[in-house]
Parts: structure tokens; sequence; C-alpha cells
């Protein structure tokens, strides 16, 4: 079958379909390079940008194939320089992205799906449910929005934003791919994070990926109990069998694993709760990223103060455990998952 005539975005076409493509319209075969990178290089979203190409055939492509990019919603711009986006796919979906610079570094989280259907406690995104799991283009289109608007290269990406990224694990280890095809954005696989609440069997296929992308547990107790209660939609995994998929992950690959913790006053910051997490994680290899949770006055959980964060890293680090206080981006925007959108989708109604 040929390739024009249908209405596919011109933007998933690989490199060797490019070139299917272009010798079914008659060109000559360089021009397949040269539509790659204004794709997947210079990142445009239009024919007409790409100057190089001859008109007719500027025109020809442009009736063929949409550019299917997200059109931006909302935009937030932080003091600290993170920007936080409300970005809308055809089809009216629309999920959230974080833009983050640092010094000359820019990193971007990313949602996997719109809404998510593992119900976390803290979660905004957790309450409204899961409307569909996204597709690889989609994931990757969050990164070249976040690209284009600070006009820098993303240098890291953390699969963090809303969704579960191995209920969707497929699609997102195709934009994992296309995120460090070394033709395309060529980001480096261990700046490539993807972020589970703890799906077991997604841990056991990441760890069969031949990349060294990296892994990110949330965490946020080890208590079983407590767990359940903040973490409803992973109870079927327990810590024990978390702990073991953990180990054998760590055994398969020799990659360090990091543990998110978000600290919550009364809920996970107790002594109990400490010594849990210590015992979980020592003696084995391990980060830890404590983070205060962000302070959402519509929520019952609290952020713990600061001192108790201290003093966790404090017993993590003597206990021989990695372990860094991640501080809050965007604390003045909506930035913590799900906040935005809905924040959109109550000012809408
Ligand atoms: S924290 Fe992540 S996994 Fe949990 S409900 Fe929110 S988006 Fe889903």
């Amino acid at each position: 079958m040929g390739y024009t005539n249908h209405s596919r975005d011109i933007r998933t076409f690989d490199l060797e379909e490019l070139q299917e493509l272009v010798k079914e319209l008659g060109q000559p075969a360089f021009r397949a390079k040269q539509l790659f990178e204004w794709l997947h290089v210079k990142n445009v979203c239009s024919f007409d940008e790409m100057t190089n190409l001859p008109a007719a055939l500027r025109e020809k492509l442009a009736e063929e194939f949409p550019f299917n990019t997200p059109v931006e919603l909302v935009r937030q711009v932080s003091k600290d320089g993170s920007r936080k986006y409300l970005l809308q796919f055809s089809d009216g979906v629309s999920v959230e992205t974080v833009g983050m610079p640092n010094r000359n570094k820019l990193a971007v989280c990313i949602s996997t799906q719109a809404g998510c259907g593992m119900g976390c406690a803290f979660c905004a995104t957790g309450f409204a449910g899961l409307t569909r799991s996204l597709t690889a283009q989609e994931m990757v289109d969050q990164v070249l929005h976040v690209a284009r608007d600070f006009g820098e290269r993303v240098t890291s990406v953390v699969f963090m934003g809303q969704g579960e990224p191995f209920a969707n694990f497929d699609a997102t280890v195709q934009a994992l791919r296309i995120l460090n095809d070394p033709q395309g954005l060529a980001i480096g696989a261990r700046h490539l994070t993807v972020s589970t609440s703890g799906v077991i069997p997604g841990i056991r296929r990441f760890a069969e990926l031949p990349e060294q992308f990296t892994l990110a547990i949330s965490l946020h107790s080890a208590i079983q109990s407590t767990r359940n209660q903040l973490m409803p939609g992973v109870k079927k995994y327990t810590l024990l069998r978390l702990h073991e998929a953990i180990q054998d992950y760590v055994e398969k690959t020799g990659r360090r694993p990091t543990y998110e913790y978000a600290m919550i006053e009364g809920v996970n910051d107790t002594n109990p709760e400490m010594e849990a997490l210590v015992d979980f994680c020592a003696g084995t290899l391990c980060h830890v990223n404590l983070i205060q949770l962000n302070d959402v006055s519509t929520s019952i959980l609290k952020p713990s103060p600061i001192e108790k964060v201290e003093s966790l890293q404090k017993r993590l680090t003597m206990h021989g455990v990695e372990t860094t206080i991640r501080s809050s981006r965007g604390s003045d925007i909506d930035a913590a998952c799900g906040q935005l959108k809905q924040r959109q989708s109550a000012s809408s109604k």
C-alpha cells in the first residue's frame, strides 16, 4: 500500500518510511533525509518551514499529511523558571507537561495517559480516573512542545506526569526509543526515566530492555497498610513482591532504581514509617528522592515540615542509602500533578 492519500501524521514516519514516501512521490532519495531532519531534529510543525524543499513538494505533502501537533490550552510560568502546560490533542483530550530549566539543562516531565486509573490519594489526576492512554507520538509531542517553547535542547525526560506508564507499556517504550534515537532528539537512555507506581509485570518487562533507561518507583510508604491507603491501585503488588521484583531488576540490569517518597505530615513521616523505609532500602542498590508533598489547599494531606524531611534523609544516609531532598519545582503554580487540568475544567464549567 502507498503512503500518500491517507491522513497519518507525517511525524510518525521513520527514516525508512520517509525513503519509501519520497520514492513514491518521484523525488530524489536525499529528500528523505531532509524531511527527517526537519521533522525530528529541527522539530518544525508545518511544511512551510521546510525551506530547502521545493514549493510544489511542500504543497503536495501538506495536502496529504497532517501535523497533529498539540494545542497549548494553558501555560503557567513559575518564579523558578519552570513552565507548566496543558496540551490538547486532536480528539480534545488534554494532558499536563512541565519544563524545568536548570543552568544549561532542560528537563521535561511528560504524561503517559490522559487521567489515570490508579487512584492515588495524594494526586488530583487520580480522582478523575482514566480517560485514555496516549500514543508514543503524543508523548514525544509533549517533549517537542517544551523544546520549541524554550528554544532549547531537552537534556532529560521523566515519564512522571499524569498516568501510569506501565499501564501503557508498549507506547511508553516506543516513545523512549524515539527520544533516544541518535538521529532524532538523541537524549541519552540514562536521562530518560520512567516512574511507576509499582506495577510489577511492567518492572519485569522493563528489566528485559537492552537500553539503559532509568527506573523510578513511587514508594511513598514502606508499610503495607499505609501504602494501600495512599496508593490503592497497586494494592495487589505487595511491598514484599515489589521488593523482590526490584532486586531482580537490579541483579539483571546492574542499574540503580530511584524511590520517590513524597512526605505527608502525620502519614508517612512518623518514626515507624521512617524505620520501615530504612529497612526497605538498606543494603540494596537504590537512590531515594525525598520531596515535601505539594501543598494543595483543597487536600487534607499536608506536606511534612522540612525538619522531618531532613531527619529522614539523615537516617537513610546513616544506613548507607543515597538520598536526595528534591525541591518542589513550580510551587507557586499548579505544579502538582493534575492540578492545572482540574482548575481548567472547573473554570470552563
Ligand atoms: S500519582 Fe501517578 S499513578 Fe498515582 S494516580 Fe496520580 S498519575 Fe496515577
